[in-house]
């Protein structure tokens, strides 16, 4: 038995045989050739097959894992047909007379080289990409491009790392779990995973997979990160109860749907979800939850590669309230700089990106793409009950600039005789010390707070969110958190606003009494939380 530590991406657990995911590599050897023009006509009818698997593999995701995940293999399409990659590629073939193969590999290397060495993370991850596109086209010109092999039995696909590509053209039927040497949790690999639902560990180092054989049984715990292979007979034992028991977990929340959110002494409280698009819809109302408290906006701009127009917000968002009404619905205003970046915004590198042009700071810097924002939500409000949220406030002057432009976009649209809902609520995220300590100020101007707990904690304690090596200092229940929510939620109530909370911390079900006995109106968590917290609120007894 040899046990194995990575990063659990998807919490669930898998027992079963080892597949590893072997690629079939295709040696691509630098050939003399004599006639370019032939070389070129080849790689023209390769390029018409990968494109045309893209687009299959493309609407297989549509399917699966829904428009906004199927997008990637959109971006593949659009690097294949990439000017500058296809310029180089006929520029080697036709100047140093070589076949098509070595000539997409040379440019697929140089081209990763190039995003791996840049600041952008996101870019950075576009070399993984722009080898997926080019294997393809080499199996294409070299005839291999059948590579997956059929298995009768579900089994853990161990690789090296998956491409997005990869990962959905697995038969999801025959796949247990993912488990990779590489990878990270922001991998669009991992959050195919996850939407797939299907347990994943990442990150498990590049011995693992020297040291694993096809066909072994093995036990991954995407809770934990534990890969474990060759069990013995009581690890095998005590893995197959823990996951009857998650099972059953399971189940036996299903017959909460339906049920109230009212804890055994009669408190009630909202439990919402949060969501980062459109297409998370379905599971939001498959898991029951009673409105969906974050829509986290920004995400529509980082799947782009430009501005999403107004037109473009407006449908996205009128389809969101559409599908939820009458149940409420909260859209956090764009959040990007720090982690989440998008090269059309140009940002400048920051020292200390968590704490500079970020979130509202940015959208008031460029209150050009603010409006085009705040018009499409006013537009798109008579389609259900919204709620405007604003991110990472720490003053009442910033809150009344907000404001003040939400006053104009509603003028505007008043003069082109464009409706909105007059009862849209205004909100804003409790993330910083500074606008939980001001509360009492925030509370009379807004409708609603919501804490973001992730935030908050990285904030208050300050722990950078991203680095690993502050983990064991990033205590999420410390005091000091725990009584700036606290501080909100009484002077959210003092001022007549309601308050929820839509950080991690809100399906942590160890504090759900806690926050009843603050006075929390609302948790928004992750679709599959919200029969969790469910269960905890009705179990909790105030009263004790
Ligand atoms: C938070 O900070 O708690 C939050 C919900 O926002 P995000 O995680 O998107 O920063
Ligand atoms: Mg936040």
């Amino acid at each position: 038995m040899t046990k194995y530590r990575g990063k659990g991406v998807y919490g669930a657990i898998a027992i079963g045989r080892i597949s590893v995911f072997r690629r079939q590599d295709v040696q691509v050897k630098r050939i003399k050739i004599e006639n370019p023009e032939k070389e070129l006509a080849r790689l023209e009818t390769a390029k018409e097959k990968a494109s045309s698997q893209l687009r299959d593999i493309y609407e297989k995701a549509l399917k699966e894992v829904g428009e906004a995940n199927a997008q990637i293999f959109e971006i593949h399409m659009m690097m294949l047909e990439d000017e500058d990659y296809n310029d180089a590629i006929t520029e080697m073939i036709k100047g140093q007379n070589v076949n098509a193969e070595y000539a997409v590999a040379a440019t697929s290397d140089n081209f990763a080289e190039m995003f791996a060495s840049m600041e952008d993370s996101y870019m950075q991850a576009r070399a993984a990409d722009i080898h997926d596109i080019s294997n393809r086209l080499i199996a294409c010109l070299s005839g291999c491009e059948n590579a997956s092999r059929p298995s009768s039995e579900k089994v853990i696909i161990c690789a090296e790392d998956l491409a997005p590509s990869e990962t959905v053209s697995l038969d999801k039927d025959k796949v247990l779990a993912f488990v990779t040497a590489l990878g990270s949790s922001n991998s669009h690999t991992a959050i195919l995973a996850r939407n797939m639902n299907i347990p994943a560990i990442i990150g498990l180092g590049d011995t693992f997979l020297t040291q694993i054989t096809d066909g072994t049984i093995a036990i991954a715990d995407g809770f934990t990160g534990e890969f474990i292979t060759a069990p013995d007979e009581k690890t095998l034992w005590e893995y197959k109860e823990k996951q009857k028991a998650e099972e059953e977990k399971k189940k036996l929340l299903q017959e909460l749907k339906g049920k109230e959110n009212i804890t055994l002494d009669g408190t009630s409280i909202d439990i919402f979800a949060n969501i980062g698009s459109a297409d998370n819809i379905g599971a939001v109302l498959v898991n029951d939850a009673g409105g969906i408290g974050l829509f986290r906006s920004e995400f529509l701009y980082l799947e782009n590669s430009d501005y999403p127009t107004e037109e473009e917000q407006f449908s996205v968002y009128k389809r969101v309230l559409e599908s939820m009404a009458p149940k409420k619905v909260i859209i956090r205003t764009l959040d990007i700089g720090a982690d989440k970046q998008a090269d059309y915004f140009h940002l400048e590198k920051e020292e200390n990106p968590a704490m500079g042009l970020r979130a509202i700071r940015l959208c008031l810097s460029r209150p050009e793409i603010f409006r085009v924002q705040l018009r499409a939500l006013y537009r798109a409000s008579v389609y259900g009950r919204l709620g405007i949220m604003f991110p990472m406030i720490t003053s009442t002057s910033e809150l009344s600039e907000i404001l003040a432009l939400c006053e104009q976009v509603k003028k505007e649209l008043d003069e082109e005789q464009i409706g909105y809902s007059s009862s849209t609520e205004i909100g804003i995220m409790i993330e910083t010390p500074a606008a939980a300590m001001i509360s009492d100020r925030l509370a009379p101007m807004v409708d609603f707070f919501s804490v973001g707990t992730n935030d908050l904690t990285q904030y208050t304690l300050a722990c950078d969110r991203q680095n690993p090596y502050v983990e064991r200092f990033c205590d999420t229940h410390h005091e000091a958190i725990l009584r700036l929510i606290e501080m909100s939620a009484k002077n959210a109530h003092e001022h007549g606003a309601w308050i929820g909370i839509c950080g991690e911390l809100a399906a942590d079900t160890s504090l759900t009494k806690s926050f009843l006995q603050m006075g929390i109106d609302e948790l928004s968590v992750s679709p599959s939380f919200v029969l969790k917290v469910r269960d905890a609120v009705r179990k909790t007894d105030l009263s004790e």
